[in-house]
């Protein structure tokens, strides 16, 4: 099987499996560099992972974890707006160590914007902008980059567009970057090459899974959904942009199968 430097995989991909398993399974599938899922499961600290371990099993394994997909669901959940975000911040932090340690250089957060009843967007955005700042410089300290990621509001208030990101990030100083995922793109009914185009010069990681655009954000494999593969590969041409595609694809009952359809479905669309 050819190593392909561009295609990653997400251990989210495989949810019933405990960390090692779902690294034994990405590589199985011929994913070899991996993005660790922290939310819930995996390399989430409230899960109590064991970082140390992992790491001295990757040491002999052709893998490579090169991100973490960092936490973002059931923060502090009952404190107050301020309370949750400097949990999250806390929360964060945990986790950005144990990805130090399994090697991961860039670190994904959704834009999550804490609020208290009666709370206008505006001070949502007053509360994420510091938040986002102190897991940035934690991250640029341990000598990763953190990318923020165009979410949908399914889980509640959010950052939906690469330009509202962007509006954000403008606050924000040190070398933050945008993960641009395209499911999420479509299902909010953006243009994906506008999004794209949008990312240029910031887009440093790419969420990659196919989406119905009526559904729940169904994380299906390329060729499921409606995007227009080959124009998306095109565009992130057109911006020059050299960084990974992560397969986020939903894993099913059968990960290892959706995962490797969806590993020959994207290479053939980046052919
Ligand atoms: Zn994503």
């Amino acid at each position: 099987m050819e190593h392909s430097p561009l295609l990653a995989g997400t251990t989210w991909s495989c949810p019933g499996q405990t960390l090692l398993e779902a690294l034994e399974t990405l590589e199985q599938a011929g994913l070899f560099d991996v993005e660790v899922w922290a939310d819930g499961m995996h390399l989430d600290p409230r899960v109590d992972p064991e970082p140390d371990r992992v790491a001295r099993w990757l040491a002999s394994r052709p893998l490579q974890v090169r991100s973490v997909h960092l936490p973002f669901d059931a923060v502090l959940p009952g404190g107050t707006a301020d309370q949750r975000t400097e949990e999250w911040v806390r929360l964060c932090a945990r986790t950005l160590d144990f990805a130090q340690r399994l090697g991961a250089t860039v670190a994904v957060a959704h834009p999550v914007l804490f609020s208290d009843e009666d709370d206008g967007h505006a001070r949502t955005i007053d509360r994420f902008v510091p938040a986002v700042q102190a897991i940035a410089d934690d991250a640029t300290s341990r000598g990763m980059r953190l990318a923020v990621e165009n979410m949908h509001t399914m889980r509640g208030a959010t950052l939906r567009t690469v330009r509202e990101i962007r509006g954000a990030l403008a606050n924000v100083t040190g070398p933050v970057g945008i993960c641009l995922d395209l499911g999420h793109a479509v299902f909010n009914g953006c243009d994906l090459r506008d999004e794209i185009t949008a990312a240029t010069g910031l887009l440093i990681n790419a969420h990659v899974h196919d989406s119905d655009g009526t559904g729940r954000d169904p994380h299906l494999p390329p060729g499921d959904g409606i995007v227009d593969w080959p124009a998306a590969m095109h565009a992130f041409q057109a911006i020059n942009y050299s960084g990974r595609y992560v397969l986020e694809v939903r894993g099913g009952d059968d990960p290892l199968g959706t995962l490797r359809r969806s590993r020959e479905r994207l290479l053939s669309f980046m052919s």
